[in-house]
């Protein structure tokens, strides 16, 4: 040293325990703890090294749980420091107790309500319909499709679920934001310092208000607002004006940096935090610029859609109940979004083949969804046109309301089950109005996502728990966590894979991840005492996958009769989606209780055409020889092991492919709630 003294300093190496790592949440706590102590506190990991009191410098440092760090701490309180830091970081809760006490306070007083996709749900979309009006019209599933002998040709899209409506356009485009000026004079800085507070602080009390009405229990308003207001962002932005940027444009280029060094990160989690810093960055810039975002929010009229693509979140803050159709230029047939419009009768036309900027400006549209035919501006005729055949459709639904309690039996004197496929238990009313016969496939994967962090066994359980009890005694078949790479789920670091559908997902990342999949076999054994639960398998390939799941589920039967908690054992199927487990269905048979046929996946593997790639839509086609005799293997293995066959893909539903697939042999065909009657009805004429 230079002064010849010898400087003291602590050092500690610390394996980080804190569940998930150090995003958003810990990080925030961890540097309002190092906060309270004078000494300079530093976080190094590997060969980079932080502050530990700013939160966003250390989310940058991407740590996650089990890495090895250092502490590093100078000045007078410096053991205290480095033991409270420490402390913090050996424990798996640090940072989420009081979200997750929140989170439990919750689910004892509303019964657990789960994480939903959608804002609301149109119970008996398949037999219900009161968006008939002046603005808007649709009709769901049902409504049979003709081509209308008027003179404009149609646009064509994708058929995503079917219906017709007509009605006013909604466009959705968000668009990009630009600065008016780069430079401002020097006297125009303070004013400008100003100006950007006054756009700051309205944009962060909008946010809070957002995640009031949202409920915020998990503390992401607080982290999210820690990160705006850090020296990275806000501190940089107001340097940036007093410097002479104009405050939009230093707003922009900070944002753009910030959500960059985000995006740079390992961690899946941190990474996705760049999404909230472009969603900061441009709610400023909007005030800033002194114009309106476009957001579904601002549906309050029943409205056809027109968009380039929409998430979730996007669908979440909407009032379903106005979208009468949704139209977008990307998308396919078998993404969720096509599967939560179906489940809400809602017709949609995706992958429409024009360019976005045609939307804009577009103020009325006639969609027809079994087609993926699509009007702009259609002529009174056409319009009069629709209105007759919503009539026509919505008369043949109100006729299918006898079917609600049939169980259908085909002249032969075949039995076939009508079961619903459900992604949350906020659709079980509509598929108990349509006389769903249990739920042939509950997709479990939208409980883990649009979350922060994954689902506890408990959480799972009461999930469960609900479905299973609104349906007794008929089957709930739960399916065990389907998901991978192109649906990235907080918790899970799923890595980068060249082709994701043929990569680490379904059970072959959950046989990996022992503490994402126990969680949920443990729910569902607890569950399977309620009722009629079943358990179910998805992207079989090899028969070694479905020993080993069940050889877990013994250790967690036998873990939870240690723990004196009540289980059951429930039937345990596999979804037939692979090509490999269609070929080798008679050596599977022996092995499981049911059979049932994913043919969404299953086209897609068997032809090697993506799903969700619009230029494939011709042989994407389940109906291909290769597709059906693929499944008549698997009927006639099921046959002869005495096994069930279920179908449970959007095949299911189709009027022209049930006939085939009961000619085939199958026992159940399981689709979205708003189709049910339909099919009951085709099942007790064949
Ligand atoms: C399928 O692949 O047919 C299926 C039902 O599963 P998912 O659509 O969820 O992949
Ligand atoms: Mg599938």
């Amino acid at each position: 040293m230079s002064d010849g003294k010898v400087k003291s300093m602590l050092e500690t190496a610390v394996v980080v325990k804190v569940t998930e790592g150090l995003h958003a949440r810990p990080a925030t706590q961890f540097a309002k703890l190092a906060k309270e102590f004078s000494c300079s506190l530093q976080v190094l990991h590997g060969s980079t090294s932080a502050d530990a009191k700013c939160a966003v410098k250390l989310m940058l440092l991407g740590i996650r749980e089990h890495d090895q760090i250092v502490l590093r701490a100078d000045g007078a309180d410096e053991s205290d420091a480095v033991e409270r830091m420490a402390q913090f970081l050996s424990s798996p809760e640090a940072g989420v107790q009081q979200a997750t006490a929140a989170r439990a306070a919750d689910a004892a007083a509303c019964g657990a309500e789960p994480v939903t996709l959608v804002a609301a749900s149109r119970a008996g979309a398949s037999n219900s319909d009161s968006s008939g009006t002046n603005s808007g019209a649709s009709t769901g599933a049902g409504a049979r499709s003709e081509t209308p002998a008027e003179e404009t040709p149609p646009l064509l899209g994708i058929p995503a679920s079917e219906g017709l409506a007509f009605g006013d356009a909604y466009v959705y485009l968000p668009e990009p934001l630009q600065a008016t000026r780069q430079f401002i004079e020097p006297h125009e800085t303070a004013a400008e310092a100003v100006r950007f507070n006054r756009a700051f602080d309205d944009a962060l009390a909008a946010l809070d208000r957002q995640f009031d009405t949202m409920g915020d229990h998990d503390g992401i308003a607080e982290a999210l607002v820690g990160v705006a207001q850090s020296d990275e962002f806000a501190g940089e932005i107001r340097a940036r004006i007093a410097a002479g940027r104009d405050a939009a444009a230093a707003t922009l280029e900070v944002g753009a940096t910030l959500a960059a060094s985000f995006e740079t990160i390992a961690d899946e989690y941190l990474r996705s935090r760049a999404d909230d810093i472009h969603g900061i960055t441009r709610q400023v810039v909007l005030r800033l610029t002194g114009r309106q975002d476009v957001s579904l929010a601002g549906l309050t009229k029943p409205c056809v859609v027109l968009a380039s693509d929409l998430t979730a979140p996007d669908l979440a803050r909407a009032n379903v109940a106005n979208i009468v159709a949704l139209v977008c230029t990307r998308g396919s047939a078998t993404s969720h979004l096509a599967i939560i419009a179906r489940s809400h009768g809602i017709p949609a036309v995706f992958g429409l083949s024009v360019p976005d900027e045609r939307l804009r400006g577009v103020a009325q549209v006639a969609v027809d969804g079994a087609l993926g035919h699509v009007w702009f501006e259609p002529t009174c005729a056409l319009q009069d046109q629709f209105a007759a055949r919503i009539g026509e459709a919505r008369a043949n639904r109100a006729a299918l309301d006898v079917y609600r309690d049939v169980e259908p039996v085909t002249r032969a004197g075949r039995p076939i089950r009508i079961a619903a496929n459900l992604g949350s238990p906020d659709e079980i009313d509509a598929a108990k109005a349509a006389g769903a016969m249990g739920v042939g496939l509950f997709r479990t994967e939208l409980l883990f996502m649009n979350r922060r962090s994954l689902p506890g066994e408990h959480e799972q359980y009461d999930v469960y728990r609900r479905v299973a009890e609104a349906f007794a005694p008929h089957p709930v078949v739960i399916r065990t966590l389907d998901i991978g790479g192109d649906k990235p789920v907080p918790g899970i670091a799923f890595p980068h894979e060249d082709n994701p559908f043929l990569g680490w997902r379904g059970v072959r990342m959950c046989l990996d991840r022992h503490d994402v999949f126990k969680p949920q076999l443990r729910a569902l054994l607890r569950a399977a005492t309620i009722g009629n639960v079943q358990a179910m398998l998805p992207m079989i390939s090899d028969i070694d996958e479905v020993r080993r799941v069940k050889a877990l589920m013994a250790e967690c039967a036998r873990e939870l009769a240690s723990e004196g908690v009540a289980f059951g054992e429930p039937k345990l199927g596999i979804m037939i989606e692979t090509p490999a487990a269609a070929l080798t269905a008679d050596l599977l048979a022996p092995e499981v209780d049911f059979f049932s046929i994913g043919t969404n996946d299953l086209t897609q593997y068997v032809m090697a055409a993506d799903r969700a790639n619009p230029n494939l839509a011709s042989l994407y086609r389940c109906d291909h020889p290769a597709v059906l005799r693929a499944i008549a293997m698997v009927c006639d293995a099921a046959q002869r092991a005495r096994i069930e066959v279920a179908v449970c893909g959007e095949a299911a539903a189709q009027p022209r492919m049930i006939p085939v697939l009961v000619g085939l042999g199958v026992d159940e065909l399981s689709m979205s709630p708003a189709c049910v009657l339909r099919a009951k009805k085709i099942v007790s004429e064949l």
